[in-house]
């Protein structure tokens, strides 16, 4: 999945990638020819012969399935269709995100190693790196993610991936790719990039990451009727964490339901659709919050420190995206704020994100609150922020005007 080594990766940009597209032109033929292929309920699975047994076992017996927890063809048939969607090799579902995210760095790690992280990464993410991995003697130096000075600094001989978020959580800071990627690959170490905020939009693989982690709980399903998470990578990296001896994902076993996996798979198609108008909707709201003086933070504005880089990386037609974050200085306004939205029907006050309704919480009182005041101040996360998932609104101008009213009732505006 590397970029030729002395080929920028900047120049990859150019090409026009279209996920939606390559999900469409998968063709997945259900057994009985069923346009949405059957769901497999089996735990375990039958062997005419007991030398495909031990070759399955070996991962080496194409197109045979041993074990649930191995594999299972409903999740295979999602795989497929994530793999086509991040331009990977081949790609792996997990029962979270949180588990896509641990069995990722796991598998790439060993005790004594060390990683450089974003310091603004989702508040689970950020404890696993702080806390969890002490476990193991892994280190982690927490960097800005935005300084790639800094980024380059923070690695040491024993430092084995760079790991950070396309758009950042909560901050919503635009990682630059493929300056990274050129880091990460000058000093072989690996750029493992979640792209839960920016599916479809952002292909992390097309601008020089090594391998792509996913909460599918949160646009990619879009419903909020589950959690799941996915690893996008090569075919190499995907069998490592099946490998029956070795595999992370074997071993530790966060397998997906494949009644999830159909149903997700079900959503997938109309990601697109669903993130066009997400954004055309965050896109409305941040010129209205921004045209009523409120400090904003969204990376479809110019005004965004990483605007111009959000263009260069973005795939064409999926916008900026369905997140938004605005600043009501303290948490107390905040929360003030966001429960007279609940009551005026704007959306839920809920941690999570990409679904159809307006979702909106206070980071540093929720979502982030596994980072340490002293760090969230260091990110420049304020006790005020109200982060949005604007949801698909048909009028948005009429949400508009209810979140008007309420700002308006607190004289914030
Ligand atoms: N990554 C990001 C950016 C998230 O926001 C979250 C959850 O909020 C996760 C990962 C974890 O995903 P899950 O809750 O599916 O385990």
């Amino acid at each position: 999945m590397f970029l030729p080594e002395n080929q920028p990766a900047k120049k990859q940009q150019n090409m026009k990638f279209d996920p939606a597209s390559n999900i469409q032109d998968l063709l997945q033929f259900g057994e009985f020819g069923d346009v949405n292929p059957s769901i497999t309920d089996s735990a375990t699975y039958t062997f005419m012969e007991a030398k495909t047994m031990l070759d399955t076992f070996h991962g080496e017996q194409e197109g045979c399935f041993l074990y649930s927890r191995h594999w299972n063809p409903s999740n295979k048939y999602l795989a497929d269709a994530l793999a086509a969607m991040e331009g990977t090799e081949a790609a792996w579902v997990t029962a979270s995100g949180m588990a896509a995210i641990t069995n990722t760095i796991l598998q790439l790690c060993s005790t004594g190693d060390h990683i450089v992280s974003s310091m603004t990464t989702y508040g689970g993410t950020f404890a696993f790196l702080a806390n969890y991995l002490k476990k193991f003697k892994i280190e982690v130096t927490f960097v800005d993610i935005t300084n790639l000075e800094q980024v380059e600094k923070a690695i040491r001989t024993n430092t084995t991936m760079i790991y950070t978020e396309s758009m950042t959580n909560p901050l919503l800071q635009i990682s630059d790719l493929p300056a990274l990627a050129q880091i990460s690959r000058k000093h072989k170490v690996k750029l493992v990039v979640d792209n839960t905020f920016t599916p479809m939009m952002i292909a992390p693989v097309k601008q020089g990451a090594d391998i792509v982690v996913y909460s599918m709980t949160k646009f990619i399903n879009g419903k909020n009727d589950c959690v799941a998470g996915a690893i996008c990578a090569s075919t190499e990296f995907i069998a490592s964490l099946a490998d029956v001896n070795s595999g992370t994902s074997m071993l530790l076993g966060p397998v997906l339901d494949p009644m999830r996996s159909s149903s997700i798979h079900k959503n997938l198609h109309t990601l697109h659709i669903r993130m066009k108008q997400h954004s055309l909707n965050a896109m409305y709201l941040a010129e209205r919050f921004k045209a009523a003086g409120l400090k904003i933070i969204y990376p479809g504005i110019p005004e965004h420190p990483q605007h111009e880089l959000m263009k260069e990386l973005m795939n064409p037609d999926f916008g900026f995206g369905g997140m938004i974050a605005i600043d009501l200085e303290t948490s107390e306004k905040a929360a003030k704020f966001m429960e007279l939205m609940q009551k005026e029907g704007v959306g839920y006050l809920a941690v999570s994100l990409g679904y159809f309704k307006t979702l909106f919480s206070n980071s540093g009182k929720s979502t982030s609150s596994e980072v340490p005041e002293d760090v969230q101040k260091k990110m420049g996360l304020s006790d005020g922020l109200v982060r949005f998932s604007v949801g698909l609104d048909n009028d948005i101008e009429r949400s508009w005007l209810k979140i008007q009213s309420c700002l308006k009732t607190m004289s914030i505006i």
